[in-house]
């Protein structure tokens, strides 16, 4: 006898990327900052006294919501702070999305996404991208269509790392008839020389959301730190009605705001990861690889036909010599790699095994 609901019997549960016990392996594979976060953070730790513990923290994170509100130049309305970028994703899905209804995602994309649709009980619609990657030109209108209320895009897109530019992302929520979440868990290692700004654009538009994270661009991703911007209409509900009470822990408020703080330090890593970025693609390619331009922290890698080994046993080949990859066993995606980009040094290496693999078997 199963006491679950029907629709999470039949479902099956988010796989996240292999999470090493070695700590000598090289992981680049679940597209986490290289480097460390902040000095302040360790500074604001080491500063926690375990008294602050017996009360609770404040219930909506508000000096934090005040500190990105200037960051990124708008209210603290504007604001809900989260458990992770996921609970904001399963905040938008809790909210807006009638059970039974339809949910839009691309395809290929996040994989929470379809997990959380369905533990809601939503029809999930999946429009495939264009052989670029890029979103077609009819995406908005099958959506509306289904009757889709919420749709999540990724920008820049995972696994691809593709950029979606921003007169799109407007047209996009100009013609959806439900909310657009536009995931911008990397967005900080875009080129600033691109002038993307998604963020300019919420008080434009009543059903557009931005995702953020602390995970990948403040190199938090421990901490589970992430927050929505919205109108405030918008973002009201979240944080006076869906939100769990207390969501976020007080030690993760404090070192939350010393992260943000210290933005300086973290746009370094991010120019650090950019330059890295480049040379790894040009190594890739010279060793005869395809790599999708990506404005991302990871590339997506295709293997060739006319190299010696498939992208499955290269995946296997780096496992055995400490370096983990993501692999995805699926038709879109089983020719290719997801690589993080590592540090210059730990990108040398990678290049390294995999030039000896590849001479090895030709
Ligand atoms: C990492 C990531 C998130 C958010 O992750 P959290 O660690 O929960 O903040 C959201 N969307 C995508 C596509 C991601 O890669």
């Amino acid at each position: 006898m199963s006491y679950e609901r029907d629709n999470i019997r039949q479902m099956t549960g988010y796989t996240s990327g292999e999470q090493p016990v070695d700590a000598s392996t090289l992981k680049l594979n679940t597209n986490e900052n290289p480097y460390p976060p902040s000095p302040q953070v360790q500074v604001r730790l080491n500063d926690l006294r375990i008294e602050s513990l017996r009360t609770y923290p404040h219930p909506t994170a508000d000096p934090l919501r005040d500190l990105l509100a200037v960051t990124h130049a708008v209210h603290r309305e504007n604001i809900v702070v989260t458990h992770g970028g996921d609970e904001a994703l399963r905040l938008a899905v809790t909210t807006y999305v009638e059970p039974g209804a339809a949910f839009g995602m691309t395809d290929p994309s996040y994989s929470l996404y379809p997990v959380l649709a369905q533990i809601h009980g939503a029809r999930v619609v999946k429009i495939a991208l264009d052989d670029n990657w890029h979103l077609p030109r009819n995406f908005a209108d099958e959506l509306n269509e289904a009757g889709a209320n919420l749709a999540c895009i990724v920008n820049p897109h995972a696994p691809s790392g593709t950029l979606t530019d921003i007169d799109r992302i407007s047209q996009l929520a100009e013609s959806l008839n439900g909310v657009l979440l536009v995931d911008e868990a990397y967005v900080d290692f875009v080129d600033p020389a691109l002038r993307y700004d998604a963020v300019r654009l919420v008080n434009a538009f009543d059903n557009l959301l931005i995702l953020r994270t602390f995970s990948k661009g403040y190199s938090l991703a421990g901490l589970r730190l992430g927050y929505l911007i919205g109108a405030a209409p918008l973002i009201e509900p979240l944080v006076q009605k869906t939100r769990d009470s207390f969501n976020i822990d007080y030690i993760s408020q404090q070192l939350g705001e010393a992260a943000i703080t210290d933005r300086a330090y973290a746009e370094q890593t991010w120019a650090n990861v950019r330059a890295a970025r480049r040379l790894l693609r040009d190594d890739l390619v010279r060793l005869g690889f395809a790599v999708n331009p990506s404005q991302s922290n990871f590339l997506l890698v295709e293997v060739p036909l006319a190299l010696p080994m498939t992208a499955e046993q290269i995946y296997l080949a780096l496992k055995d010599a400490g370096i983990l990859v993501r692999y995805f066993d699926t038709p879109l995606l089983d020719d290719k790699l997801r690589i993080t980009v590592g540090t210059e040094g730990q990108n040398r290496q990678l290049i390294n095994v995999l030039q000896t693999a590849l001479n090895s078997c030709s």
